[in-house]
This record gives structure tokens, sequence and C-alpha cells, in this order.
């Protein structure tokens, strides 16, 4: 395969602007670091997303073409296959299994997604330095695509980040730099990012906002290529594995996209499977500004905020929010692994989600179910390792 240079790229000509996802109000296309400025002047946080002037029904599908960027693949990202799982299938009692396998992206997880399109702004907006906060996957993918654009990068991160992690980040020449707790990450990166010495992949103010909407976009090309994959036997139940909600909103908004477009009729629901409940408390009444605290050992998933992107996806998709147990996930992984998928821990939690959502009655047994499978396992500090047996004939 040939890889193209990263040059800057105009913006999609069918962006009209951007909206917010929360007071719907318009805004020309800029970069908005902490979302929506009205909302926030009320302190109620919510994403800014494009608002595009979508292609009707009956002109051919091309999903590149509705993304912020129509812009060639530029490390191999996206078009992840979509994996049949027949004998899980039956062991779980569905009609269908399948998973969109994101492990498969260039530094193994969805990640790649959004870092390709947020490298292609930074580039194109002439932002010398990118900086994110990331326990892992995050961080290394934005370390690869910065590299190959040319461009500085900052991971901060925690001490507690496995050295596989770190390995990566370091190769790919960004710089590593730990605080000592998650929320110290953000409070770094606000000074910078306010000083205009960063441009932020993600977010640092509390209450939460989504990532930068220049890489969330990427995340609705998930959707577009299992619309592209199905044919004529769309998903029912989509399962994604959540924390502040970026990929949930992507999937889920590009199904509402293809339904706007009149290329789907009936769209699947989207679902959040947490660590803890965070969105679930939320859906039950909660103010989304709470901090919601818990530990877990997924952690690709952890973090005490909800963000309303997530609310917004659940809303368009009609789905539901699982919080899931960790005993149980530990079981899914090696179940998954079983059927050829090492996936991160946190990744393996969509499958334990559907298992809860069906015991609930949410999901029946007639569906076509979807484990968004967001990482693969390569890259986890194994938390015990038996010594390999010596042969001995
Ligand atoms: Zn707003």
């Amino acid at each position: 395969m040939t890889v193209p240079a990263i040059d800057p790229l105009p913006l999609n000509s069918k962006i009209v602007g951007m909206r917010c996802i929360r007071c719907q109000a318009c805004f020309p296309v800029a970069d908005y670091l902490e979302g929506c400025p009205a909302c926030l002047a009320s302190s109620l946080p919510s994403s800014l997303v494009f608002d595009y002037r979508l292609a009707a029904a009956g002109a051919p599908f091309n999903a590149r073409e509705w993304l912020v960027y129509a812009s060639d693949p530029q490390l191999g990202e996206g078009d992840t296959p979509l994996v049949e799982l027949p004998r899980l299938a039956s062991d779980v009692g569905i009609a269908r299994l399948t998973a969109k396998y994101e492990g498969a992206n260039p530094t193994g997880s969805h990640k790649d997604r959004m870092s390709a399109l947020f490298i292609q702004r930074a580039k194109s907006a002439g932002f010398p330095t990118v900086a994110i906060a990331s326990s892992g996957n995050a961080g290394v993918s934005l370390a690869a695509y910065a590299a190959a654009a040319g461009i500085e990068c900052v991971v901060v991160t925690t001490e507690k980040m496995t050295d596989n992690w770190r390995r990566a980040i370091e190769m790919h020449g960004a710089r590593l730099i730990a605080t000592s707790t998650v929320d110290d990450r953000w409070h770094l990166i606000a000074g910078k990012a306010r000083a205009g010495e960063w441009y932020p992949a993600t977010n640092y103010i509390i209450p939460a906002v989504g990532s930068n909407p220049f890489g969330v976009d990427g995340y609705r090309a998930i959707a577009f290529e299992m619309f592209l994959q199905w044919q004529d036997a769309p998903a029912t139940d989509v399962l994604v594995p959540t924390s502040r909600g970026d990929v949930l909103w992507g999937v889920a908004r590009g199904f509402h996209d293809l339904r706007q477009a009149g290329y789907l009729t009936d769209v699947p629901r989207v679902h959040a499977v947490e660590p803890f409940p965070r969105i679930e408390r939320v859906l039950s009444g909660e103010d989304y500004r709470t901090l919601f605290s818990g530990q877990t050992l997924m952690t690709s998933l952890g973090g005490s905020t909800v963000a309303y992107q997530a609310l917004d996806a659940l809303r368009m998709a009609g789905g539901s929010a699982v919080a899931v147990n960790e005993p149980a996930v530990i079981e899914d992984q090696r179940r998954l692994a079983l059927e050829g998928l090492y996936l991160e821990l946190s990744s393996a939690s969509a499958l334990t989600g559907l298992r809860s959502l069906m015991k609930r009655n949410v999901i029946p047994a007639g569906a076509h179910a979807v484990l968004i499978a967001t990482s693969h396992g390569y890259k986890e500090e194994p938390s015990f390792t038996a010594p390999i047996p010596i042969f001995s004939g």
C-alpha cells in the first residue's frame, strides 16, 4: 500500500458551519477549545460539531466525502474489518454478533481516526505544537500522526502509564509529561492552551466537553463503514465502551446522518458501556456536570466526568447506558481472545455490556449486535504472568 505524505487540505465543501449540540446555536468554523461559548457562559458546557449539507440518497455513498477533510488515509487508518462471531453469538444466545475491530488501525485503536483529522487541522491552521491528556491509546496515536506530519507533540499523563505505551510515545519523538493526578493533566493543558502555546486534542475543562471537534468528526466514519459492510442486513444494536463519549457520539451521529440523507430508514440503537455508573446516573436524573467517582482497571474508560455529547448520542440513537462488573469483563476478555480477538480490557467491556442488556430485556435474542472493539490488547500490562512451561519432552 502507498501511504501519501500529509499535506494541508481545504475543509469539506459540504460544511456549512458549526452547531452546538445542546442549544443549537450556529457558529462559523473555527477552534472553540472549550465548546459552545454560549453554553459555557451559562455553565452548561457542550460540544460544537460540524453541520453538513449532505448528499441525498440515490448518489453513490462515499464515506470520505462526509468527513471534515476528504483526505486519503494518512497511516492506513479506517476501513477496519467487521468480524463475524457465530460461535460466541450462540453462547450469548443472540441471532447475530459481529465486532468492528478498531484494533486494526495503525496504532492499534480507534484513536487514529481522531488523530488523522485533528492533525490535518493543526497543520492547516499552523499550530506548531499539539497536546493531549491521555492514559495511553490517544497519546500513542497522536504522537504517531504528529511525527508523520512533522509537528511537535506533548502527551500529558500520570505515572500509572504502562511501559508499552510509554515506549511507543517516546519512540515517536513526543514529549511525555506526568502529573500526579488525572485532573492535574487538564489544569496543565488548560494553562498552555489558553496561553496559545499548545493546540489541545482533548478536553481540559471541568465539567468536561468532548474532544476537539475536528477529531471527533472522524468517528462518524465507523458508522459509515458498518453501513457499507452490512449490505442488506443492518445491525439493531451497537455497544460502545464509553468514557466521555467521543466514539459513542460519532457512531450515533454517523447513523443519524445516514438516516437524514435517506440511506437508512431504521438506525441501530447505540448503547454506552461504562466501567461504573456515570451516564447511567445522569439518565436517572442526576446533573451531567456532577463528578462521579469510581476506580477501574479499564484505564481507557476511567474519569469522573460525563460530557453532554454522550447524552446527545443516546437521544439520537435511542440507546441506553450500562455499567459492567469488572470480574465479568476480565472473563469476557478471555472469551473474546478464544475467538481470536485479543482486546484491551476496556474494549472487552462491550461484550459484558451486551450480556447485561440482554438480561434486562433491552436487547432481544433476535438482535444483530455489533461490539465496537476499540483497541487490541498488546499494549496492556498483564496483571499476572505465569512462567512459560519449559519443554520437557
Ligand atoms: Zn450551546
